[in-house]
């Protein structure tokens, strides 16, 4: 039935398909959800069922215009973000960057209103919508006001951020969810010849997000990271606090050398041992993601106190949010530590 080479979001890819058939497609289009969900990839499929030379209500994915707006050269296509704004730039600069401008906007949207110069639509593409600062935000509700003919604007946002809700009443929400562990697994074993082990631990790691999945797929060397990384947070409940402020050290100076992402994935990682750890005790064993460290997820049941955990959860998911509100990332990351759950041996 379809073609979006899509995994989940079939609700998505329904809702775009019969809009097509419909002929009722918005001008303008608010994709959010989880990072790694997917999101990029539904942006993508959508510009190019718009303009794929079938004329039909899903992408061919092998006509000359899908592939070039696969590979990103397609002229009616542009796309923006925070990967644009900062290209560049060097990393302490890039650093430094927290918002989406109004340079980048007007950059992107410049000439919006001429007719495709290829296909039948233009499609403007921004990520990070959630990091548009106010006058960016004006220069797009400007024109979500006044909708160019030839147009459709994709907004892409990361469901943790704020829009405005001028911007956010101008589109046509569609919030991804995350795709059930069941799905992705059978996705990787059976369409992407993933040995049914390795498929069900990645399912288990990736908490729902397919994207996240198919980037550590291609990167076993990430995946290799985020092991060692997470022994290292484990190891840091039983190191003295000198040694730990060393690690807050590491991270707030990667965070202002520009691996901003890394940091907010490890506090990601963090939190999601700590879930664990609190499903573990309630019995909910079928979603707990660290599926290969069961003994050491029993054992910390019994060595940690489910409030004090409840709170270290809120706190990391408080540090994250300090980080985006440019507080000192190395007085966040200690405060962290400090807060850190005490082995009660019981
Ligand atoms: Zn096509």
């Amino acid at each position: 039935m379809t073609n979006w080479n899509i995994i989940g979001h079939e609700w998505a890819i329904d809702f775009f398909q019969r809009s097509m058939a419909n002929k009722r497609m918005a001008h303008a289009y608010l994709i959010s959800g989880p990072a790694g969900v997917g999101k990029a990839l539904v942006a993508l499929r959508l510009a190019q069922v718009l303009n794929c030379e079938s004329g039909g209500i899903s992408p061919c994915l092998e006509c000359r215009t899908c592939k070039r707006i696969e590979r990103g050269n397609h002229p009616d296509v542009r796309i923006a973000g925070m990967a644009t704004q900062t290209h560049g730039m060097k990393p302490e600069e890039a650093a430094r960057q927290r918002d989406l401008k109004i340079d980048t906007v007007r950059d992107w949207q410049r000439d919006i209103n001429l007719r495709p110069y290829e296909g039948q639509q233009r499609i403007f593409i921004l990520h990070d919508a959630e990091r548009l600062n106010e006058s960016a935000s004006n220069a797009i509700l400007k024109t979500l006001e006044e909708p160019p003919p030839y147009a459709t604007l994709i907004l892409v946002a990361n469901t943790s951020g704020d829009l405005l809700p001028t911007i956010v009443s101008r589109c046509q929400p569609l919030k991804l969810r995350l795709v059930p562990r069941a799905q992705i697994t059978s996705a990787l074993s059976e369409q992407l010849n993933v040995a049914a082990e390795d498929a069900e631990l990645l399912a288990a790691w990736s908490n729902g997000r397919i994207g996240w999945a198919l980037r550590m797929l291609n990167n076993p060397d990430e995946l290799e990271t985020r092991q060692t990384k997470l022994d290292e947070l484990l190891s840091l409940a039983t190191q003295p606090r000198s040694t730990t402020f060393g690690w807050a050290e590491g991270y707030a100076k990667a965070y202002r050398g520009g691996e901003q992402l890394a940091v907010f994935e490890m506090l990601e990682l963090w939190q999601s041992w700590w879930r664990d750890i609190l499903l573990m005790s309630t019995g909910c064993t079928t979603q707990i993601v660290h599926v290969d460290r069961r003994p050491e997820l029993s054992q910390a049941v019994s060595q940690y106190h489910l409030v004090d955990i409840h709170a270290f959860i809120a706190r990391l998911t408080s540090a994250a949010q300090q980080l985006r509100e440019n507080v000192n990332p190395q007085l966040a990351l200690e405060n962290v530590l400090l807060h850190m759950p005490i082995v009660e041996r019981r």
